[in-house]
């Protein structure tokens, strides 16, 4: 035992240990410059019609430019913005950002684009979320009808009251639901009717297992396509990769999707020539 724990001591002082809390520190500080300094930027994936292949809309996905790192992904930061409270500036900036883009593409010609919007767990839950997301809706004119608010299932199901009546609110003022990485969170079937869910979106891990080589594999991707449709809530399909997947989910009925088959998150030119 004592050799154990004499192993575990050590293993905390782990050189590798010890450069990644350093890591964590140096991108805290860093994002804290990164706002100050708009060193952010969305991207858009587009989402698809699968049978006719028009888009029908796009997810904003955030980058970070740093001006050494190059661009930084959301997984190497979002967890530690979401830690240290950054995460509520952050989420603010988005959905302004967002809001900015839906109107600029509105005036550019290419009409009413619907944008998906991520909302961690902490922005959801913090008490003026609804309160500031209206000033955000009147100060920059978008039609609240083009924004999809996408929250995970465990941030719906953290306080089940709470979050029925926030979506309610956001419901009124013509905002879509989606649920994100639907299927792999903690949760019970029984309140996607409690909530006034419009869209599923079925997580990429599902959609990769469609061609994995094991029968059975598009299994729970056909068992939410065949939810959704009862539940009169579209289904969009996350990470199609190859034409097997597509052709499985177009054979099971799955109106929409995205992926980088058709295309990875681009810039909001790049996305505006797609349209
Ligand atoms: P998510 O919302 O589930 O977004 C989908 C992620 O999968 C994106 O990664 C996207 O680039 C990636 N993806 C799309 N198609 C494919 C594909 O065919 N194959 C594979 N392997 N991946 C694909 P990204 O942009 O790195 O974002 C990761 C996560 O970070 C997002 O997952 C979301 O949870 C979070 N995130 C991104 N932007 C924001 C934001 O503005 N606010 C918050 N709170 N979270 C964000
Ligand atoms: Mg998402
Ligand atoms: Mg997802
Ligand atoms: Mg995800």
């Amino acid at each position: 035992h004592a050799k154990e724990r004499g192993r575990n001591a050590y293993q905390f002082f782990r050189p590798d240990m010890n450069a990644r809390a350093i890591e964590r520190q140096l991108i805290e500080s860093s994002l804290r410059l990164a706002l100050e300094r708009a060193e952010f930027v969305l991207h858009y994936q587009p989402k698809l019609d699968l049978e006719s292949g028009t888009v029908t809309g796009a997810e904003a996905l955030l980058r970070w430019q740093h001006p050494e790192w190059g661009m930084v992904l959301p997984e190497r930061f979002i967890h530690i913005a979401e830690e240290c409270g950054l995460v509520i500036p952050l989420g603010r900036w988005v959905l302004r950002e967002a809001c900015e883009q839906a109107v600029r593409w509105r005036y550019s010609g290419v009409g009413q684009v619907s944008i998906a919007v991520n909302v961690s767990a902490m922005e959801f839950r913090h008490h003026d979320f609804f309160d500031h997301a209206l000033a955000v809706f009147e100060a920059t004119g978008v039609d609240p009808a083009c924004l999809q608010l996408e929250l995970t299932e465990s941030v719906l199901m953290r306080d089940v009251v709470a979050s029925a009546g926030l979506l309610a609110k956001f419901k009124a003022m013509g905002v879509q639901i989606a649920v994100d990485d639907f299927g792999t969170g903690y949760s019970s079937l029984s309140y996607l009717n409690q909530f006034p869910i419009d869209v599923l979106k079925i997580d990429q891990s599902f959609v990769r297992a469609i061609d994995g080589g094991l029968e059975g594999n598009g299994a729970i991707v056909s068992a939410v396509i065949g939810m959704g449709r009862s539940l009169r809530q579209r289904v969009i399909a996350e990470g199609i990769e190859n034409a097997a997947q597509l052709a499985f989910l177009k054979q099971h009925g799955c109106s929409e999707g995205q992926g980088f088959f058709f295309s990875a998150a681009v810039d909001a030119d790049r996305l505006r020539a797609m349209l």
